[in-house]
């Protein structure tokens, strides 16, 4: 079966012809073994009805003697008389021996009448007349063998029907010969195996056309259909005006390469507008620094020249623009740190995923010492291919929100994880923190979006898991969030894809 299913169109097509030939042959063959079979059936009738009208013959005189009208030697001399010219077929006779099997009538050679035929034999070496009378003596049927035709060496098949009369305890039979019946079986195979040839070169034509009108134009869609998967789609489609399934794959195709194209145009114009936000958030961000910056020194300088003149409410009021200025300032960084995901670290290599969470967890060694945080690691971590340093990043800003986001009712629990799946792996973050409420599982991930006031729980700018999906995303993976286990903590889970 499974070779089956590997099998191409061509493969099966030239299968479906072999079994057709070997099907017509075979059926050819059992037509004419059925035909010779009943030739021979015809025969052994016709024998039959020759035997039991010689049988009959014998019956009478037999009748005549038992009614006293002639003796028994009469009786036997009138039917074997009467039975001996009789002739068909142009060297057909009947004859007769008794069951010791002496020949009593032998019409083509009445010299060996008398003469005991036990122990002949016939060309094949059966002892052919025993067999005769074996047969009589179960009460008569057909019995094969082979014979010298007369004034000939050559053996030939024949059958003879053979019936016994007991009150004489004599068999009577006549025979056929069927050298006939197989040479017209022969002449009739002749005929067919010359129609054989036309028949098979034929169906090696069908064949031939058939495979060039399907298996090739579905060969060369399949060549176009892989470029096209490639993102080949300047590869030119076979241009067809068939009506046929081969038009509409075609037509299909076309359908797929048009849509390829007009996607892979967007594809670029998405990237090129992307970039062009990228350009315009770093250059935006660079350039409001410098007037930040102004504001800042110069709200020092009136500081400074105002000194003692300085009232308490004007002090507030300058602390409340630096602050103001101090946040700007890292809500402008954070934006820069977002717009350079992938700027200058377009370059993926085989990075062993456990030096980055070792990396990141030494970066965070401050943090976890404070919080008495427990993280876990599985003892091996997946080499996958991706940016060292943006990863590091990431497990860092996931842990480091475990720790910051935990119950102050536990210590913080994390343990990290990771799944073989089928396109790559799956790595998990979970803690036992305070949790997500479910409705904000997307928001999270928005940039300077964040749960809590400004200052709860360490504060923060939003940006930690905005950055994470960044990453995770010009890698080709997925991030997201779901709650813990019975509803405790946060498990982050993202995927990376292997090369
Ligand atoms: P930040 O931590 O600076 O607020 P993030 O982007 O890292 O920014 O996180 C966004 C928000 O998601 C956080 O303000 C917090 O409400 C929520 N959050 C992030 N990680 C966790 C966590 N492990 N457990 C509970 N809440 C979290």
């Amino acid at each position: 079966m499974s070779i089956m299913r590997s099998m191409g169109i061509r493969g099966r097509l030239a299968l479906a012809g072999i079994l057709e030939l070997i099907g017509v042959i075979v059926m050819s063959l059992i037509a004419l073994h059925t035909m010779r079979e009943e030739m021979i059936a015809d025969r052994v009738t016709k024998v039959k009805n020759l035997t039991e009208l010689s049988l009959g013959i014998i019956q009478s005189q037999y009748d005549r003697f038992q009614r006293g009208e002639v003796s028994e030697d009469q009786a036997k001399k009138t039917a074997l008389d009467t039975i001996r010219p009789l002739t068909y077929d142009g060297g057909g006779y009947v004859f007769i021996d008794d069951w010791d099997c002496k020949s009593i009538l032998l019409p083509i050679k009445p010299d060996l009448e008398g003469r005991d035929f036990t122990d002949v034999k016939d060309s094949k070496g059966d002892y052919f007349v025993r067999n005769q009378r074996d047969m009589a003596l179960t009460g008569g049927g057909a019995v094969y063998y082979s014979f010298y035709k007369p004034k000939s060496e050559i053996a030939y098949a024949k059958v003879a029907y053979v019936l016994p009369f007991k009150p004489w305890r004599w068999f009577v039979a006549t025979g056929v010969y069927l050298d006939d019946v197989d040479m017209e079986v022969r002449r009739m195979l002749g005929r067919f195996l010359e129609m054989l040839v036309p028949a098979v070169m034929l169906v090696s034509l069908l064949f031939f056309l058939i495979s060039r009108s399907i298996s090739l134009p579905l060969r060369q869609l399949i060549a176009v259909m892989v470029k096209l998967a490639h993102g080949e789609y300047d590869t030119p489609i076979p241009a067809t005006t068939r009506k046929d399934e081969i038009g509409d794959i075609t037509q299909a195709v076309q359908i797929f390469r048009e849509n390829g194209l007009a996607n892979a145009e967007m594809q670029k114009e998405i990237q090129r507008s992307n970039q062009e936000l990228e350009n315009f958030a770093y250059v935006a961000s660079h350039d409001l620094r410098e007037p930040l910056r102004t504001v800042t020194s110069f709200s020092s300088l009136l500081e400074r020249s105002l000194g003692d003149k300085l009232t308490a409410e004007q002090a507030d009021f300058i602390g409340y623009v630096r602050d103001g200025t101090k946040r700007m300032n890292q809500l402008i960084l954070d934006l820069l740190e977002v717009s350079r995901i992938g700027r200058n670290h377009e370059v993926k290599e085989g990075v062993d995923l456990h030096a980055a969470t070792e990396e990141a967890i030494g970066n965070l060694q401050v943090a976890i010492q404070e919080s008495g945080a427990t993280v876990m690691l599985p003892p091996s971590m997946p080499l996958v291919l991706c940016n060292y340093r943006e990863m590091v990043r990431v497990f860092q800003n996931l842990i480091a929100n475990a720790i910051k986001y935990s119950d102050p009712a536990r210590p913080p629990l994390i343990s990290l994880s990771a799944q073989k799946t089928d396109g790559g792996w799956q790595i998990e973050v979970l803690d036992n923190g305070i949790g997500i409420p479910p409705e904000h599982s997307e928001r999270i991930f928005q940039i300077f979006q964040r749960l809590h006031g400004r200052k709860d729980y360490g504060g923060g700018t939003g940006i930690g898991l905005a950055v994470c999906k960044k990453v995770i995303e010009h890698h080709g993976g997925r991030i997201w969030v779901e709650p813990g286990p019975d509803g405790i903590g946060s498990r982050f889970i993202f995927t990376l894809k292997t090369p």
